[in-house]
C-alpha cells in the first residue's frame, strides 16, 4: 500500500546510486500540497554544510515554519524558495516580509520575475535564473530547469542533483514533453502532479471553462497522464521513491490513484506517497544515514 503522508514514523532511507559511504544526505518532504497551497521541503546536508532549500511557498510562513517544526527543521534555516511558478497556490505574499527579515531568497525564471513583483516579493529578495541555460547550483545541489506549459507564461520542473543522488520535481505541467522525461530519467525520487480523474472532473459542478483550462494541455496532468510519464521516465532505472503532488480535492480520490498504480506499474505502486493537501509528509531520504536527532 502507498504510505500516505501524514506518517510521523522514522524517516525512509534509501541508499542512493551514490552509495551509503557519500557523505552527503537529501532529506525532503512535501509540506502540503492542493490547489489550496503547495510547498516542499528539500534539505542537503554535505559534511558541516546544509542547504535547505523550499519548493513553492504557497502555505503562509506560518503554515510552513509549523509544518517545518513537526519535521525538526527551522524555517530561519532556510536559504532560498526555488519557485515552479506564481499562481496564488504556489507563491504567497506573506513571503516578503520573511525575506526582508532574514535574507531568504526568491529564485525564479526570468520569464518569471514580473510574476514575483505582483505577487509583492521585492526586487531585492529576486535572484532570476535563465531556465535555458543548462543549469545553476545551490552549494551543493546543481539545478536543471525544465520549461513546461501552463496558463500564459508556464511553470518550471526541477532536476535537484546531489552527491547523494538525484530529486525530480514537476508540477502544473499541463502536458508531458520528451524535454521533461529526459530531464527526469534516472532520479532516485520523484515528485510530480496527479491532478484529476477526467470523469470526476466532467461530473464536476465546475464551470466549463475551467474544466476546458485544467484538461487542456496547459493546466494539469490527469492520473493516467502521470502513470504514463512516470512509466517513461522510470525507464531503465526506477526510482526509489514517487511522490503524487497536487491532487485535486474535487476531482480525484487517493484510493482510485492507488488502485489505477497497483493496476498500471504494481512496482512503483510500494514506493508511492500520496501527498495531503494540509499536512507534512514523512521524511524521504537518500544518501548516508544521518544519526536520530
Ligand atoms: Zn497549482
Amino acid at each position: 500500500m502507498p504510505r500516505l503522508m501524514t506518517q510521523r514514523t522514522p524517516s525512509l532511507f534509501a541508499a542512493s546510486a551514490a552509495g551509503s559511504s557519500s557523505p552527503t544526505t537529501i532529506e525532503f518532504a512535501v509540506l502540503g500540497s492542493s490547489s489550496r497551497g503547495n510547498a516542499s521541503i528539500l534539505r542537503v546536508t554535505s559534511g558541516p554544510a546544509r542547504r535547505q532549500i523550499l519548493i513553492d511557498a504557497g502555505l503562509s510562513p506560518k503554515a510552513v515554519r509549523g509544518q517545518l517544526a513537526l519535521l525538526g527543521f527551522d524555517l530561519a534555516d532556510t536559504h532560498e524558495v526555488l519557485f515552479t511558478h506564481f499562481d496564488s497556490d504556489h507563491a504567497r505574499e506573506g513571503w516578503s516580509k520573511i525575506a526582508l527579515a532574514t535574507g531568504l531568497r526568491f529564485r525564479c525564471s526570468s520569464r518569471h520575475v514580473h510574476l514575483a513583483r505582483a505577487r509583492g516579493y521585492p526586487d531585492i529578495a529576486i535572484d532570476p535564473f535563465d531556465a535555458e541555460s543548462g543549469g545553476f547550483d545551490l552549494g551543493p545541489v546543481h539545478v536543471v530547469p525544465c520549461e513546461n506549459p501552463h496558463d500564459a507564461t508556464g511553470t518550471i520542473a526541477f532536476r535537484l542533483e546531489t552527491d547523494a543522488g538525484s530529486i525530480g520535481f514537476a508540477t502544473d505541467i499541463g502536458r508531458v514533453s520528451d524535454a521533461l522525461i529526459n530531464t527526469m530519467r534516472g532520479v532516485q525520487l520523484l515528485a510530480i502532479e496527479s491532478n484529476y480523474d477526467p470523469a470526476m472532473q466532467e461530473s464536476s459542478n465546475r464551470p466549463r471553462f475551467l474544466k476546458e483550462r485544467i484538461t487542456s494541455g496547459r493546466g494539469h496532468l490527469s492520473n493516467s497522464e502521470c502513470i504514463e510519464a512516470v512509466r517513461a521516465m522510470a525507464a531503465p532505472i526506477e526510482p526509489e521513491h514517487v511522490v503524487l503532488l497536487h491532487l485535486s480535492r474535487e476531482c480525484n480520490c487517493p484510493r482510485l490513484v492507488e488502485r489505477m498504480w497497483q493496476e498500471a506499474l504494481p512496482t512503483l505502486a510500494a514506493k508511492l506517497t500520496i501527498a495531503q493537501p494540509f499536512a507534512a509528509s514523512g521524511l524521504l531520504r537518500l544518501g548516508s544515514e544521518l544519526p536520530l536527532a
